[in-house]
């Protein structure tokens, strides 16, 4: 508290006063200092009195955790180019499931070819689907010659193509190359539990050396899923990420919740 007389006023007169001039909650004006102002037209602001910055009822609980599942180039393909690219009635074979049920990373690999070079050994997921879909990372895009724009699995319209050949044959893809948009999988009560609905976006923050926020991840939500964030090989090794490792969630649909250094 504070008495504010008309000689403390007149001693900053030279610096020029403020108008309105705040008076804060608490201070008192003398009728000298009040009538001083007045006759100067300078209008008195009074301050409310600031609410004490109330204390959490209990600590913030640890942000919740998501594991990571790094996605490096892969293929999916319509049955009628497995047939083309591997020969009539041909079958995938099934090498390692994936975390997604009923997913699976097949024995087969095809080749990638660009204009500006190609990709060997690159593997194909399985099961087969309807539209055939290439999925690589900026760099391979680099090394192919090819510059696909950033696109959610399936969604193919207006995207490039590629050459992708087999041992039996090639097929050219008129579109369905794209760099694969980071995304989570999760289950209903997953969902429940992050209190997100499918087609949130999560705000999500790695931690360790090189702590980055990934701020606009697509929450995929089916009965069928597992909780795993896929991120592509690019994002994975600027946040040097395994698949395995877990992240941090700080927030959604571009609000934060959380402040993580990381
Ligand atoms: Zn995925």
């Amino acid at each position: 508290m504070a008495l504010i007389t008309e000689t403390s006023l007149r001693s900053r007169l030279a610096q020029g006063l403020p108008n309105p001039y705040p008076i804060a909650a608490g201070d008192l004006l003398t009728p000298a200092a009040n009538d001083f102002l007045k006759s100067r037209g300078i209008a008195i602001q009074r301050l409310k009195a600031e609410a004490p910055a109330a204390l959490p009822a209990e600590p913030a609980p640890e942000a919740p955790l998501l594991p990571v599942g790094v996605s490096g180039r892969h293929v999916h393909l319509s049955p009628e180019h497995v047939e083309a690219l591997f020969g009539e009635g041909y079958q995938l074979t099934t090498l390692k499931e994936l975390s997604q049920p009923g997913q699976f990373a097949a024995q087969e690999t095809v080749t990638l070819i660009g204009p500006k070079g190609v990709l060997q050994n690159v593997r194909i997921l399985g099961p087969s689907r309807g539209a055939s879909q290439v999925e690589i990372s900026r760099t391979d895009g680099f090394a192919l010659g090819v510059k696909p724009p950033v696109r959610l699995s399936g969604d193919l319209e207006g995207t490039p193509g590629i050459t992708v050949a087999g041992p039996k044959g090639a097929v050219v893809l008129t579109q369905g190359l794209i760099v694969a948009k980071n995304h989570v999988h999760m289950s209903p009560d997953d969902a429940q539990r992050f209190e997100v609905s499918d087609g949130d976006r999560i705000i999500l923050q790695t931690r360790g050396d090189r702590p980055l926020a990934f701020t606009d991840v697509v929450v995929r939500v089916n009965p069928r899923y597992a909780l795993d964030v896929h991120l592509d090989t690019d994002e994975a090794n600027a946040a040097q990420l395994n698949t395995g490792d877990t992240v941090q969630m700080i927030g959604k649909n571009g609000v934060f919740t959380r402040a993580e250094r990381g």
